[in-house]
């Protein structure tokens, strides 16, 4: 079974508010009757038995985000094994792989987005979302994080990187039909800001130079990974024109599941 929960939060946003709108937007988009639920590769999500929403968790009670969030996470991957996670600020991403980790051992992460998000600290802000890889990373909860994407490296983030071991490739060195193998359990974490703000105009952070909407589905749907779990944060409907960027969030929710349910390649 795979379950999906939102949650509402952008209170570790460091720039604008907007991200705990996402979950809604996602979901209106997603149900939109101006497409249909078929992914590409052909599975009708539509009333899928393997699927179900459990909605959002409720934080507007801001106190013990963490444990709020990785305790329902470790709850729900218990029950249902596979969670898709929406967001949301990436902030949230640090207690989502908290919960799935106390099922998993050997977790791999493909973390697709323009920035690095492994800040020790930014803005006094440990839990910020330019913070959730380091936390990640130094409580030992993956035991490889890939990153792809990425265009925003400073210094401190170039150190963190070799520091945490971590396998960043950055969008400059990006080719087509790079393909991605993991070996073990895989969660991927999607900020919409990975892709180049022609295409997804609707996040806080427009960081121009990023992926086509066909890149990111194609190493999608080449990945040779048990995907065990995802999460599609940083859609800011606020920016949003005209809905663009919450349909390409639900289309990446319809070709993430799909892949979930059938993770044969092309090539299988
Ligand atoms: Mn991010
Ligand atoms: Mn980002």
């Amino acid at each position: 079974m795979i379950t999906t929960i939102g949650f509402p939060f952008d209170d570790h946003s460091s720039f604008l508010r907007g991200p705990a709108k996402g979950p809604a937007a996602i979901r209106k988009a997603f149900h939109s009757p101006s497409s249909n639920y078929f992914s590409e590769t052909g599975t009708d999500l539509q009333d899928h038995l393997s699927l179900v929403d459990v909605g959002d968790l409720d934080l507007s009670d801001t106190q013990k985000i963490i444990e709020k969030i990785s305790k329902k996470v470790e709850e729900i991957v218990k029950k249902s094994s596979k969670i898709v996670c929406l967001g949301g600020d990436h902030s949230i991403t640090y207690p989502i792989i908290k919960g799935v980790s106390a099922h998993y051992d050997n977790l791999n992460i493909l973390h697709i987005d323009a920035h690095a998000d492994v800040y020790d600290d930014f803005e006094g802000n440990k839990f910020s979302h330019a913070c959730p890889f380091a936390r990640i990373m130094e409580s030992k909860l993956a035991k490889r994080l890939v990153q792809v994407g990425i265009r925003t490296l400073n210094d401190h983030q170039r150190n963190q990187i070799k520091k945490f071991g971590i396998e960043t490739i950055e969008m400059r060195d990006w080719t087509d039909h790079h393909k991605l193998k993991f070996d073990g359990p895989l969660y991927i974490s999607l900020d919409m800001d990975a892709f180049d703000p022609a295409y997804a105009p609707g996040v806080s952070h427009h960081e121009p130079g990023g992926f086509t909407t066909r890149q990111v589905i194609s190493l999608i749907q080449n990945l040779e990974a048990n995907i065990i779990g995802a999460d599609i944060v940083e859609l800011n409907p606020d920016r949003d024109v005209n809905g663009i960027t919450a349909t390409l969030a639900a289309k990446m929710y319809k070709e993430i599941h799909a892949k979930m349910i059938n993770p044969k390649t092309r090539d299988d």
